[in-house]
């Protein structure tokens, strides 16, 4: 009968449809996540979590940018652990890398969630610390090394190990580009190791 049939042909035309809503489904969910994925591990360093070097150099032109709108402070960490080769040297690589983590998470957890944070090199990290001024940037670093100096370091190496890090520390000023910024916060770091490390030190002038 035609009633049947046409029972059968809707039936057939709503399994199609249902098929085909849930293989579109199935795409969307899995390029969605794939997209994810590949943007973190652009933008992030695949040992810590932090930002890599590049996105981080990114964020901080954008902060440059509003700086000279506004005005408002932006200050610059630059942090280095010290003797750092020798950690590995007496403890091996693997341990190094965990203690690279383990850094990473405590200058994490010292600053402020809306501080952008980096690895910026092998074992070196650069934090920009938005709405902040050359003062209390201080103190933040200073958090940083009291932390690392006091932090048990048993539970991630199962050896003790002897730990500090150096920074300088500089901020945003009128005609300012991210380099000379940078280089100011290198500067003060490179007084920090020279004057005996484990210490922070301001930009001069
Ligand atoms: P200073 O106090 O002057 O900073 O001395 P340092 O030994 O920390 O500095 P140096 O630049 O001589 O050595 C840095 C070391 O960091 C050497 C390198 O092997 C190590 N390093 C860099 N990246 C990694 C990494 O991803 N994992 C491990 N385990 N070590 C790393
Ligand atoms: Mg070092
Ligand atoms: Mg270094």
């Amino acid at each position: 009968a035609p009633g049947a049939l046409l029972a059968v042909y809707l039936f057939n035309l709503s399994v199609v449809f249902a098929m085909f809503s849930y293989l579109s489904f199935f795409y969307l969910t899995m390029v969605t996540t794939a997209n994810r994925k590949l943007r973190r591990m652009a933008t992030t360093d695949s040992l810590t979590g932090l930002f890599n070097r590049r996105h981080m150099t990114y964020l901080a032109e954008k902060e440059l940018a509003r700086f000279r709108r506004t005005g408002r402070p932006v200050a610059f960490l630059v942090l280095d652990i010290d003797h750092f080769k020798a950690i590995n040297d007496r403890h091996g690589h693997e341990i190094g890398d965990r203690v690279l983590i383990e850094v990473a998470n405590i200058i994490e957890a010292q600053l402020r969630i809306q501080d952008l944070i980096s690895r910026w090199g092998g074992e070196e990290f650069l934090a920009v610390l938005p709405d902040t001024d050359l003062n209390s940037a201080q103190a933040s670093a200073e958090r940083v090394r009291k932390a690392l100096l006091a932090h048990d370091w048993l539970a991630t190496t199962d050896e003790p190990i002897d730990l500090s890090i150096s920074a300088g520390v500089s901020e945003f000023r009128r005609g300012d580009n991210l380099n000379s910024a940078i280089s100011r916060a290198d500067r003060a770091l490179y007084r920090s190791k020279e004057g005996g490390r484990n210490r922070v030190e301001l930009e001069a002038g």
